[in-house]
């Protein structure tokens, strides 16, 4: 097969840069439903802005390009361990030329191995059908929307939705709470794949499965069809918005299946997806590999440009900050205030909160901006080159900033989702700022850095190492205040009230 290798790595570049049209047909309803010059408009226009990049650069539409996910029919005799090597060959090909970001980490000792391979690395499902190609589908699912999956063993007792009985009502609340719990940390708007029934482990599989679905297709079973309406309208009706920010645009699609279950068991799985819903699929001629179609879209059709504008609409209101950030400047920012942001920063998730909690700091942070990132960086000659750098979930990150800022005097945490009680209080205390980057937009936000200045901590791999960046006009919006305000915290509970209503109507 000859051209499998090649196919492979075409499906893996056009998944991670180009999303498929019903993905962009939803996205242009959302943000077609949005209210003007709100802040959940405002990340929709710069998420449209970056769709339309990723695709113009063939850069990854997200940084995080997610746990691969091959799904894979081929016809009876067709070597299935020879398709396994070669879409392993083909994601570290695709990693090399930074189309994914290096994602694979040993869960015994924190070790990246830069390739994306490694143990039940990448995800691979093979079944045997009776047609006479081959079929590759990939679903490439980033950790902030994974990380939002939920899984509900019913009968169970719902934050502000109450009891949810073994039923058809009960598995309606699980799905509401699913979107609810979501909030922005999943990078809203986004997806449900669901699985009503089956085991724990099979019914996660399920629910995966349905993202293989395109998101304006009508469920054939009419019962389920009618809820997955059912849910798409009233999820849209709490109030979550793009990026948590509270809004109209909560959720792009909703897709359930149904499984047998055990008397005794009666589990709803749920996969989130975010709104960077990156699937594709091919089909294969079984002797040479060449791709002969591409499913979910027609490639001799024009690519559709998303954006309306070109990326974040100013207005002259914004506030520029310089780092070092002074006390006085961040005290007089509040939510809701954009800020853009031109000098150097400096970024750090996990390993790099977990190593400051307990070493000094490579670099002084004193009046920093600290940002929650993971990159895609390449290296050309001696310089390193960023691919893509959008924001990571910041609340995995709350058991440490509270201290982090304390100790070494950080002013602005950059990141996506907000963060917890601990996070504000330390900012009120100590004056600092959490901002809200737009979650997703890797190559809008690839784009304001003008040159990397230096890494260190790189034995943490390249998504986790400290990167010294300098960017111009870096643009988020202010969501936790030094007076102890906190907007994702206001939309959580103007969201749960909002559920309360909907049960009573
Ligand atoms: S868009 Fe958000 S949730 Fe989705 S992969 Fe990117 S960072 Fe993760």
């Amino acid at each position: 097969m000859e051209f499998l290798s090649s196919s492979l790595l075409e499906l893996i570049t056009q998944t991670s840069t180009n999303l498929p049209p019903d993905v962009r047909a939803a996205m242009g309803i959302a943000a077609g439903s949005e209210t003007p010059q709100t802040q959940s408009s405002q990340a929709l226009t710069i998420i449209l802005s970056n769709i339309d990049m990723a695709n113009d650069d063939e850069g990854p539409i997200c940084q995080d390009t997610g746990m691969p996910t091959f799904v894979v029919h081929t016809p009876v005799g067709v070597n299935q361990i020879k398709i396994a090597a070669t879409i392993r060959e083909a994601v570290a090909e695709a990693t090399r030329r930074g189309k994914l970001r290096p994602n694979s980490v040993d869960s015994l000792t924190g070790k990246n191995s830069g390739d994306n391979l490694g143990e039940e690395t990448p995800v691979i499902h093979f079944e045997q059908w009776e047609e006479d190609d081959i079929e590759v589908m990939l679903l490439l699912k980033g950790g902030g929307c994974e990380n939002k999956n939920i899984q509900y063993s019913l009968p169970c007792t719902l934050d502000h939705l109450g009891n949810a009985g073994r039923n058809l009502e009960g598995v309606k609340k699980c799905l509401l709470h699913a979107v609810w719990q979501a909030q922005g940390h999943g990078c809203a708007p986004g997806a449900l794949g669901v699985c009503i029934g089956s085991d724990r482990a099979h019914g996660y599989v399920l629910a995966k499965y349905q993202l293989f679905r395109t998101l304006d297709d009508v469920n054939p079973n009419p019962v389920l069809a009618k809820l997955e309406a059912e849910i798409m309208a009233e999820a849209n009706q709490i109030g979550v918005g793009a990026m948590g920010f509270g809004g109209k645009a909560s959720l792009i699609g909703c897709k359930i299946t149904a499984a047998n279950r055990l008397p005794a068991s009666f589990f709803v799985s749920v996969a989130y997806d975010c709104w960077a819903f990156r699937r594709l699929g091919v089909r294969l001629d079984a002797s040479s590999g060449a791709i002969t179609n591409w499913l979910y879209r027609d490639p001799s059709r024009p690519v559709e440009r998303m954006a309306q504008g070109e990326g974040f609409p100013l207005t002259g209101r914004e506030v520029v900050l310089t780092p070092p950030i002074t006390e006085e400047q961040v005290r007089a920012l509040k939510v809701g205030d954009v800020v853009l942001i031109t000098g150097e920063m400096f970024t750090g998730r996990d390993a790099v909160h977990a190593h400051l909690m307990k070493n000094p700091p490579p670099v002084d942070l004193r009046g920093a901006a600290l940002y929650h990132c993971g990159p895609v960086m390449l290296k050309q000659g001696e310089q390193w080159v960023v691919k893509a750098a959008g924001p990571t979930t910041s609340s995995r990150e709350e058991p440490y900033q509270a201290g982090i800022i304390k100790r070494y005097g950080v002013r602005a945490v950059i990141g996506k989702g907000g963060m917890g009680a601990k996070t504000l209080a330390a900012l009120k205390e100590s004056g600092g700022v959490y901002l809200n980057a737009i979650g997703g937009a890797a190559q809008y936000y690839a784009r304001s850095v003008e040159r990397v200045l230096g890494v260190h901590l790189m034995e943490f791999g390249i998504p986790e190492a400290m990167w010294h960046l300098r960017v111009s006009n870096f643009a988020a919006i202010v969501t936790m205040d030094a007076h102890g305000n906190s907007l994702h915290a206001d939309v959580e509970k103007t969201t749960g009230e909002a559920l309360e209503e909907l049960l009573h109507q």
